[in-house]
């Protein structure tokens, strides 16, 4: 189980000190569930040294895919690496719908991630609209298929998928655990075909859309997820700490 928490731009650096040191805290009784977070750039350095000395891992939420260069205001893999970053996420719906990334962009920031050794975490959903049209897994499996675009299959042995419908993300409404698991199961069969059944089978598939600790038992318990990225609930940490207090339920 992986439980990650997505910070998007909130907290200024004293804010993020003060969560940081809450999560720790909450994450001293994970045992066996990994705990992650992801704070905004400009307080990724504080929050790893918070971090420091525990087991909670720290990512970025976003990275250009070049090492340095002429390209102001982006963050590049190296740097996330060199203050103590171990993930990056990759494709998150809002980089997507806001910032135009396409499928493309995310694949090329995928292999960026996978050359220094940063663990990717592949954001993929469908829209309301998609979902309503009966589209959700054409669009999901497009957004895979090109993702995973020339990825060894060596390398995505640590990879982790993220399934985020758009419709769930910040809105209060989650998808109910069928839903859930539905797609859960058939990313994970996408995932076999493409990269065969031991690293298949072995990807973290993470479920992201207002998981909260009032639902997250329901969600975390279904088959195929194997954890959850969380937006607002993870920026209280007593909420994150009962989310990853309900997965320490679900591990081995
Ligand atoms: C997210 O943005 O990845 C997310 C899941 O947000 P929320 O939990 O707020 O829906």
């Amino acid at each position: 189980m992986l439980i990650a928490g997505n910070w998007k731009m909130n907290t200024d650096l004293s804010k993020a000190r003060t969560l940081a040191a809450g999560v720790r805290k909450a994450a001293e009784s994970a045992g066996e569930v990994e705990v992650l977070v992801c704070p905004p750039f400009i307080s990724l350095d504080a929050v790893c040294q918070v971090m420091r000395g525990s087991a909670v891992q720290v990512g970025g939420q976003t990275l250009y895919p070049e090492d340095s260069g002429a390209f102001t205001g982006e963050v590049s893999a190296p740097m996330l690496r060199s203050v103590g970053c171990s993930h990056v996420i990759v494709g998150h719906s809002e980089r997507r719908q806001l910032f135009g990334e396409t499928d493309e962009d995310v694949n090329t920031r995928l292999l960026q991630a996978r050359l220094h050794d940063l663990v990717p975490i592949l954001c993929v959903g469908e829209t309301l609209q998609q979902r309503k049209a009966g589209n959700q897994r054409t669009v999901v499996e497009e957004q895979l298929t090109a993702a995973l675009a020339n990825v060894d299959i060596a390398e995505a042995d640590d990879l982790v998928v993220a399934y985020e419908p758009v419709w769930a993300i910040g809105t209060g409404e989650t998808a109910s655990p069928e839903q859930a698991q539905a797609m859960h199961a058939f990313i994970r069969s996408r995932l076999t075909d493409r990269l065969g059944q031991s690293v298949g089978a072995g990807v973290a598939i993470l479920y992201g859309g207002s998981m909260k600790p009032h639902n997250a038992d329901e969600l975390l318990s279904q088959d195929d997820v194997d954890g959850g990225l969380i937006g607002g609930a993870s920026l209280k940490a007593s909420d994150f700490g009962a989310i990853i207090n309900v997965a320490t339920g679900y591990t081995a």
